[in-house]
Formats: structure tokens, C-alpha cells, sequence
């Protein structure tokens, strides 16, 4: 019998989908367990950081600064990074166990919500999760088409994600030209006629899932003024209860911001923010594109901390050429693993998968497809460590793989012109990407082509026997 996993002679093989914020995160739990741990993190574009990259807005550079954690943690003993493989394409989860005694996807929430309105569909209807991907320069969404030729925009859902839709919208080109956002986006955003920019929560302004950073910053914008409603400011008991009873400061910060919106008026700036409450879109209507939208007034029931919004049937149109629906991400499923249809999440246990009753022995998941899509970036970091701490509590049940090394993998990926990226790779591209920005004043121009991303590169650096 050989040595246990874990141990000097033989390493526990960690697989992590996904190279996001929880796949560094148990990178980081795994291989500073003491156990002796080699970690292969497979990304399906050549670039890693996920939503670091591409989630976090432009204008907000700070949140980017988690990076250098996430590459120190590329730094450690045992860690790979395999970019440009797609797990589910390019091989499939069954067959990374053979590579790996264990496999930790932390795929993200790659999907979003739908409101199931009629209209939803018509061109000038988009997700946040599609404008936040192509102003951020995703690869799979670049040739994407906004009409900000209309002078209003719509985005349904008061979470930070609506409110960065919004900001990115109301900025002026000035704003905006010194950050790494897209050119191709810039360029647009530029020639945008947008004037009126109206974020509708169905809910109250005590519900509102925004942060006061994020509401407050509207008030510190060049060229735009935002406007709240002060009637809409109104509480009914239930929200006050809420409001007095509330743990967390920023339910009262936000309520004064909005206040302070609302008792100061639009001060005569280009552009407006308008801040909805209890309003929800209930159907788009154009003719072959959006040209309105139709909101429902809306009533909160239920006791203080569970209400609800409820129609009262009393309707107003908003003009609109451009709608954006931002109300939630949603996991999407991977091929043979279990997924809950209702939470959009892969079906787990503490971050152990689960089919049923069933532990799914080997297979584990972290991040937003383990919890669904909430909290900042910091909350994966627990969320990570109790699946790390799981799997090394199994770690004397696991199956050992069949084939434990790397270089029969990347052969295999090789034979199918797979060319596997490595974190050496990313550095190249990283610079070069530096290098583009600093001509047009920014910290970087990202490589919006895949193809451009490995041209970058010069020869591969994997090959069997190299240092991964
Ligand atoms: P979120 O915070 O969960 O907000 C979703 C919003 O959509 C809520 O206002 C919700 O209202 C609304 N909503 C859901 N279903 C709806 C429907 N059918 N009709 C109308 N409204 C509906 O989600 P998110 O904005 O996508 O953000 C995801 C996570 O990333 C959050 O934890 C967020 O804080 C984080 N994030 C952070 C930052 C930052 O720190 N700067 C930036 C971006 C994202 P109800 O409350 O009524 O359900």
C-alpha cells in the first residue's frame, strides 16, 4: 500500500475550476494546510482573477488592489495555473479525476435572473451582467451593441451591480478615460446621448441592496445630479422597525444619503440619476425595440425583515431606449454535476457536492456556485476555507487518481491544440497589457481577443518535466 495523500512521498492533487477570488482562496487554505498539497487551477480564458477583472467596475481601482494577494498566492509551492482550458470542452470533470484525487470547482455565477416580463427580449433589453462584461472587456463580449443613442436608460435592481451599470452610464468620458476600462467601450460611452439614467427598486429605501459608498458617489459626479423622489423616502412601520432594529450601520447611512439627494434637488448638472422606490417593470414595450417600459407602483407586506413588494395594479410608463435587468447572477450547470434548478447553485453540503442524500465522493465546490451570488469579495474567503478544511478532513477517503501528473494532462490537452497558459504566461500578457495602457494614459489596455492574448505570448512554457 503507498503513502497517504497528504503526505511528503505522495501529495494530495487538488483540481480548482475557476480562478476567482474562492479559487485563490482555497488555493491559499489548501496549500498553507501543512499537508503536503500540489494545486492545479484551470481557467477557461488564458487571463485568471474572474470577476476581479471583469465583474469589478473601472472607476473602483481600489478593489482591484486584491490582485496582489491572489498573486502571491500564485507564488506558493504546489500552485499552477492552467489558463486557456475549458473544464466541460477541453476535458471534462470525470476525466480531471484522473489526474486529481480532488476536484473543487469555483466556476462563479455565470449566468443571470430573468423577470419574466413580456418584452424582455426586444432588442435594447440587456442583462448588467453583458454591459459589465463588455465596459470590462470580456473576451466573449466585446462585439456587443448598447443604443445609447435615447436619452434615458432603465436598470432594474438596486444591488451594487445596478449601481455600477448606472455610474459607468452617468460618468463623463473625463471620468472614465484614465481607468482600464475598455476602448471599444470608452469610445461609445463617449458618443452616448444618455441623459436620464432611472435605477427602480421594487422594494423601499430601507431594502435597497446597494452599499453607502456606492449610493453616495452619486452625489460626487462631474456632470450628473441625482434625484429621489422625497414621498418615495416615506417609511411605513414595518421599515422603520426595520430600519431602528438594523445591526448594520449602512441601512441608516443610505437612508440619510437619499435624504440628503432628495433635500438638495438636481443642481442643474448635464445629466440625472433618478433613484426609484416600490415601482417593478412589468412589461417593455416597442415596436422591434424597446421603447418604454411599464412600472407597476408597488406596496411592501409582511412583518419587519420579510417584506415583500406587492402590486396595487396603479401603472406609469417610463420612456426608455435602453433597459438593463440587474437583479441577481445565477450559476449555470456543469455536465454530471448535480444542480439546484431552484437556487441556481451546484447541490452541496458545506461545500461537499451533493447528489440527494448523497456526498458525490471527490467533487467539491466554493464561491458563488456553492452559496449563490452574494456578499463582496472578502466573504469567499471563509466560504473557501470550510470547503479547503472539508476536503482535507475527507482526505483519507479519497480515491487516489490513477494518473497523478500534470504533464500526461497537458499532453493529452496538447494532442487536441490545447495550448495551456501558465501563470509565467499571464505575466507577459499582464505586461504587455501595461504597456498598451501607458500610451493612452491607462493602467492597461486589456486584450480583448483571445488570439491577441496568446500572441502575446512567445513559445509556450508548458512541457512535460517543466516546472508548472
Ligand atoms: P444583489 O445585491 O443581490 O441585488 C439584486 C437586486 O435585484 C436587489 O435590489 C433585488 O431586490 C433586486 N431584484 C431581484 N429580483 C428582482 C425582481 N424580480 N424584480 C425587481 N428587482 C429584483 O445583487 P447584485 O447587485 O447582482 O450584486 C451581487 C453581489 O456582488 C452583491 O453581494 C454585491 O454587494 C456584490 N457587489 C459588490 C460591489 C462593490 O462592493 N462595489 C460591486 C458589485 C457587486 P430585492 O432586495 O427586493 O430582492
Amino acid at each position: 500500500m503507498g503513502s497517504a495523500l497528504g503526505s511528503p512521498e505522495n501529495p494530495l492533487r487538488v483540481a480548482v475550476v475557476g480562478a476567482g477570488p474562492s479559487g485563490f482562496y482555497a488555493a491559499e487554505a489548501l496549500l498553507h494546510s501543512g499537508k503536503n498539497v500540489v494545486v492545479d487551477m484551470f481557467e477557461r480564458l488564458p487571463v485568471p482573477f474572474g470577476l476581479v477583472r471583469y465583474g469589478v467596475a473601472p472607476d473602483h481601482p481600489k478593489i482591484r488592489n486584491v490582485i496582489k494577494i491572489y498573486e502571491k498566492i500564485a507564488e506558493i509551492p504546489g500552485f499552477s495555473f492552467l489558463g486557456n482550458v475549458t473544464v466541460g470542452r477541453d476535458i471534462s470533470v470525470a476525466e480531471l479525476k484522473n489526474f486529481y484525487d480532488a476536484v473543487l470547482l469555483t466556476c462563479g455565477a455565470q449566468s443571470d435572473r430573468r423577470l419574466g416580463i413580456p418584452g424582455e427580449d426586444l432588442p435594447g433589453s440587456h442583462t448588467a451582467t453583458e454591459f459589465v462584461a463588455w465596459y470590462n472587456g470580456h473576451p466573449d463580449f466585446r462585439a456587443r451593441e448598447f443604443d445609447l443613442s435615447g436619452r434615458a436608460a432603465v436598470v432594474v435592481g438596486q444591488g451594487n451591480v445596478a449601481a455600477d451599470v448606472c455610474r459607468i452610464l452617468c460618468k463623463t468620458p473625463d471620468e472614465l478615460k484614465n481607468t482600464d476600462i475598455a476602448a471599444c467601450a470608452l469610445e461609445a460611452l463617449a458618443e452616448s446621448k444618455i441623459q436620464e439614467v432611472h435605477m427602480i427598486g421594487r422594494r423601499g429605501p430601507v431594502q435597497a441592496a446597494f452599499t453607502p459608498v456606492e449610493i453616495r458617489e452619486f452625489g460626487e459626479l462631474a456632470d450628473c445630479d441625482p434625484v429621489v423622489n422625497p414621498q418615495e423616502l416615506a417609511l411605513n412601520p414595518a421599515s422603520r422597525i426595520e430600519l431602528e432594529s438594523a445591526q448594520e450601520l449602512r441601512y441608516k447611512k443610505n437612508i440619510e444619503i437619499l435624504q440628503k439627494f432628495a433635500a438638495a434637488g438636481p443642481s442643474g448638472k448635464r445629466k440625472k440619476f433618478f433613484v426609484h422606490f416600490l415601482k417593478s417593470p412589468v412589461a417593455l414595450v416597442g415596436k422591434g425595440k424597446v421603447e418604454k417600459v411599464v412600472l407597476e407602483k408597488n406596496e411592501l407586506i409582511g412583518d419587519p425583515g420579510r417584506q415583500s413588494a406587492r402590486g396595487t395594479g396603479q401603472k406609469e410608463e417610463l420612456d426608455c431606449g435602453l433597459f438593463f435587468r440587474s437583479v441577481g447572477y445565477r450559476g449555470v450547470p456543469m455536465g454530471g454535476v448535480p444542480f439546484d434548478e431552484r437556487r441556481g447553485v451546484i447541490s452541496n453540503r458545506e461545500g461537499r457536492v451533493a447528489q440527494g442524500e448523497q456526498i458525490v465522493p471527490g467533487l467539491y465546490v466554493a464561491g458563488w456556485i456553492k452559496r449563490g451570488p452574494t456578499g463582496v469579495i472578502g466573504t469567499n474567503k471563509p466560504d473557501s476555507e470550510e470547503t479547503a478544511r472539508h476536503i482535507l478532513e475527507d482526505i483519507s477517503g479519497l480515491t487516489p487518481c490513477p494518473q497523478p501528473e500534470t504533464g500526461l494532462l497537458l499532453d493529452r490537452l496538447k494532442k487536441k491544440n490545447i495550448r495551456a497558459v501558465s501563470f509565467a504566461d499571464w505575466k507577459k500578457i499582464d505586461a504587455a497589457e501595461i504597456r498598451r495602457g501607458a500610451a493612452a494614459g491607462k493602467p492597461r489596455e486589456k486584450f480583448v481577443v483571445v488570439a491577441d492574448m496568446l500572441d502575446a505570448l512567445g513559445q509556450p512554457s508548458f512541457s512535460k518535466g517543466n516546472k508548472f
